[in-house]
């Protein structure tokens, strides 16, 4: 019995309470990473939170956020709240006015990810820095893998590493920190194509080395540049792989600049409105109204695929490289075929893949 059958009772259940997560300030980013989730890119609208629904969904945080095991001040990649995007820091105004809300509100183990890319200059780094420790950040995450690369010059993730270890002392993650050493020890300047990367560690090591989920753009994009790495398997391959980690739990959620509750990592899926979390996890959420959760909540994928099939879904003669990437595509096919409140937001299945007319 997993832990939602625990809350049915007949098609209403209850959501699982938060205790971890990431809010999206808005999926706007000046990358456009293969391995993206949430296929974030330069070309998305900005449409960056408003501040009354930061307001709104910060206040609904806390007191539900815990903190990382070693204290509140103390940050942990599936503890606390982490500010994201997309790029926080393309709207840095927003993103300092975020963490001073959290901190008032005394949201435990908070730290800001992003990808570098403004750190151009050593005092730009630090003054930057230093304001965000000072409204209240505990600390910070800093991306470092070949797909990043193609973006952000080496240098500038260098130096924010370098300027933010002096400003959060271990309260900086790397991640993943393999890739900073394999830099250094290639002495990898600027930024560099995933073409050329190649050249200089074999797409075997690749794979070994680089962590990411088989979902979101790189089920798309990143497949397309290494072919024949993922195999492609029916449908029917996945009806019984569980998701994983499972697509409702308590950790690591996030919520977005139009007021979705995303489960876990899923982009393109709303449990529901986080501005009213506390109405929604009250009262949770009736199935019947959300036919496409009802399939997802119960991993029922030859269920949801049957329902497709009635609206006009035809399984790729190709097959899918994971479960996720077939879920990606029965929604990509079910959010232009009917109006599902639970398929949000409409924008994301928009930029998962770059060629947006196909089926
Ligand atoms: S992985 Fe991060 S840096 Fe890359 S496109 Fe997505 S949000 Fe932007
Ligand atoms: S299969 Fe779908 S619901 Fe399950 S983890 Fe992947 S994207 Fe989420």
């Amino acid at each position: 019995m997993n832990i939602f059958q625990l809350f049915k009772s007949n098609s209403r259940i209850k959501l699982p309470q938060p205790v971890s997560g990431g809010l999206i300030l808005s999926y706007k980013c000046s990358a456009e990473c293969l391995h993206c989730i949430y296929g974030c890119s330069p070309k998305w609208s900005a449409d960056w939170i408003s501040e009354n629904d930061l307001q709104q969904i910060l206040s609904s945080l806390a007191g539900k956020i815990e903190p990382s095991p070693y204290g509140p001040e103390i940050i942990g990649l599936s503890h606390g709240l982490h500010i994201t995007g997309g790029e926080p820091f393309l709207n840095f105004e927003l993103l300092s006015r975020s963490i001073e809300i959290a901190h008032e509100l005394k949201i435990p183990s908070l730290f800001v990810e992003t990808n570098s890319f403004w750190a151009l200059n050593d005092k730009i780094t630090r003054d930057r820095l230093r304001e965000l420790k000072d409204k209240g950040l505990h600390g910070i995450m800093i991306s470092v893998n070949p797909f990043y690369l193609e973006y952000v010059p080496f240098e500038m993730t260098e130096r924010a590493i370098r300027i933010s270890y002096e400003i959060f002392g271990k309260n900086v993650a790397v991640y993943q920190s393999e890739y900073y050493r394999r830099f250094k020890m290639l002495e990898i300047r600027h930024r560099m194509t995933l073409e050329s990367y190649l050249k200089l560690e074999p797409e075997s090591e690749l794979l070994r080395n680089v962590e990411f989920f088989p979902m979101g753009r790189a089920t798309y994009e990143l497949e397309k540049k290494l072919t024949g790495r993922f195999p492609r398997r029916p449908g029917y391959y996945f009806y019984n792989q569980p998701c994983n980690p499972p697509f409702l739990r308590e950790w690591h959620n996030h919520f977005d600049n139009y007021g979705n509750y995303i489960p876990g990592f899923c982009g393109g899926i709303s449990l529901g409105d986080c501005r009213q979390l506390d109405t929604l996890l009250k009262e949770g959420i009736d199935l019947e109204e959300f036919p496409i959760l009802n399939f997802l909540i119960y991993e029922d994928f030859e269920g949801l695929e049957n329902y497709a099939h009635e609206l006009g879904f035809e399984e790729s003669a190709e097959g899918y490289v994971s479960k996720c990437h077939f879920c990606t595509e029965l929604r990509r096919f079910l959010v232009k075929h009917g109006n599902f409140r639970e398929l949000q937001p409409v924008e994301f299945y928009e930029h998962i893949k770059n060629d947006i007319n196909s089926n």
